[in-house]
């Protein structure tokens, strides 16, 4: 079976910081890979936006070296390389100067759709938001994508905001956070939403508890510098695993569509009870024989910045008073994994007494990296003779052996938010007001340490991260999900 491509209407994209590393790394390739499957249309039009002295065959030759370098080799036929790079422009730009920007206009094309890519550092935003009203470039229709981190607290993300509303409607307003994008992700969605199974379980009557992991086994390598700016509660807390926990926790909303997610999951942030200090744990790995701790990546001798956190949230509302959700990040840990896990209660009774097993909960585990896929954690009989001895066995099945055989066009999350901006939809971008209650809900938490002056645990490179962070679930008679190798 070939899956169906809708091809997206014709667009104009502009990027601005064309030449920088997410372009080259995501961007364009995988506008590649669209062009390949079908998505995007022949006459569609991408333009380099940079301060770098290329011309159009210059941008060209640095693009092909990308899609050398970032997309498999055997996708890559000449021909279709140059129906891609024939797609391609350049301008040189200074984002803060005048000139340019009438050039652009005489670029773009007047009957298809715009959108403009701000591929560049945030503190560029605002000067090109005011720049495409000035140059009336962006037409009411015209959309714009904006880049990670959106502020750095409640107060820098408001007034990214103010300096984005003052020049487009919310509706153009795309703010990225490639998670969403994740396939496995809006499986989430389709799993809660799609089958009735599930969601009268889904609560704090019959879960236990939720678990949110998203380990990496690398370090922050060499961009210590640049992360220990931000941290893993400003880096992934705040926004990638808050949104796993908004669409784990969320009312069903009433269609799949933009501000019916999206109200839904502002319900949830805005019920999310203030932390304790006693319920975050923050750590930095130290050095092994061969590699360097946080410290010495960070080249921070005195960084007190953390690149793990374990934090215990509560959801004060109907469905999920009482049922912690057990949030957990950081780098340098024993895999890269990312997972969801519906814990349930155990059984209430068992009616075999003598197996001398404890009867455990069922769980529901959606993994989003590596082998996306769903596990349902099953108690069965142990075969064979011996009486009734229970064990307990996973129910397993990554999507890519349950789809096995059929032709599946799986674009990457950047790839899918492209076409969704084209597409005009929302649905998977992060609102306004979304990333405002977050930072509301964060601040608090970063406050509390800087106040404290509280320092990072050290934890050991390649385990599970500081000892304390077991302990805050072992405290609750829980246990964290083993990383395993
Ligand atoms: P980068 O490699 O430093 O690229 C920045 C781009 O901006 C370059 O193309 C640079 O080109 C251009 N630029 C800088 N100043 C300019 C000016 N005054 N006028 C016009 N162009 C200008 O940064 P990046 O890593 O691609 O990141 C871009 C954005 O994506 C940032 O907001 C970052 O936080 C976000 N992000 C990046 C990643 C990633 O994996 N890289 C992941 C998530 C989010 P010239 O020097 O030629 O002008």
């Amino acid at each position: 079976m070939v899956a169906k491509v809708i091809p997206v209407e014709d667009f104009d994209l502009v990027i601005f910081g064309g030449t920088g590393d997410l372009a080259t790394r995501k961007i364009l390739p995988g506008l590649y890979r669209r062009m390949l499957s079908g998505q995007m249309p022949k006459t569609s039009r991408i333009i380099g936006a940079a301060r770098s002295e290329y011309d159009a065959d210059a941008f060209r030759e640095h693009v092909h070296q990308g899609l050398k370098d970032h997309v498999d080799q055997s996708l890559l036929k000449k021909r279709d390389v140059d129906a891609f790079l024939g797609q391609l422009d350049y301008l040189q730009l200074d984002i803060f100067t005048d000139d340019g920007w009438k050039a652009l206009g005489e670029m773009l094309r007047g009957d298809v759709i715009r959108a403009f890519y701000f591929s560049v550092a945030p503190s560029l935003f605002g000067e090109i938001a005011r720049r495409l009203v000035q140059f009336k470039l962006a037409d009411q229709d015209a959309r714009i994508v904006v880049e990670k981190p959106f502020g750095r607290n409640l107060e820098t993300a408001k007034a990214l905001n103010a300096e984005l509303a003052e020049c487009f409607d919310e509706k153009q307003v795309y703010r990225i956070d490639h998670y969403l994008g994740k396939e496995t992700v809006q499986n989430l969605m389709a799993i809660r939403f799609g089958n009735a199974l599930f969601e009268p379980l889904w609560n704090a009557q019959h879960v236990d508890h939720v678990q949110i992991t998203a380990s990496e086994s690398l370090g922050v390598g060499g961009r210590g510098a640049y992360y220990d700016k931000s941290g893993a509660m400003r880096d992934m807390v705040q926004n990638h695993l808050m949104q796993l926990l908004c669409l784990t926790a969320m009312e069903p909303p009433s269609k799949f569509e933009a501000n019916a997610v999206r109200d839904e999951k502002l319900k949830i942030i805005k019920a999310l009870s203030p932390v304790a200090p006693n319920e975050v744990v923050r750590g930095q790995y130290s050095a092994t024989e061969d590699k360097g701790s946080y410290i010495q990546d960070s080249e921070n001798p005195e960084s007190d910045t953390e690149c793990f956190v374990a934090m215990k949230v509560e959801i004060a509302n109907w469905r999920w008073a009482g049922t912690p959700f057990y949030l957990r990040t950081g780098k340098r840990l024993r895999n890269r994994l990312t997972e969801i896990a519906v814990v349930f209660k155990d059984p209430p009774h068992s009616i075999f007494d003598d197996t001398g097993t404890h009867l455990r909960g069922n769980a529901l585990i959606i993994r989003l990296q590596p082998d996306e896929g769903i596990t349902m954690r099953m108690t069965i009989k142990d075969p064979g003779p011996g009486g009734m001895r229970l064990r307990e066995v996973p129910l397993d099945m990554t999507f890519a052996e349950a789809l096995e055989g059929e032709d599946i066009d799986l674009p990457d999350a950047y790839e899918r938010l492209i076409m969704d901006v084209i597409r005009g939809n929302q649905t998977l971008f992060m609102r306004g007001d979304e990333v405002e209650a977050a930072w509301n809900w964060i601040d608090p938490i970063i406050n509390q340490w800087v106040e404290k002056g509280s320092k990072p645990i050290q934890y050991d490179s390649g385990g599970s991260g500081p000892d304390d962070a077991l302990m805050l679930m072992h405290r609750d008679g829980r246990r964290w999900r083993e990383i395993k190798q």
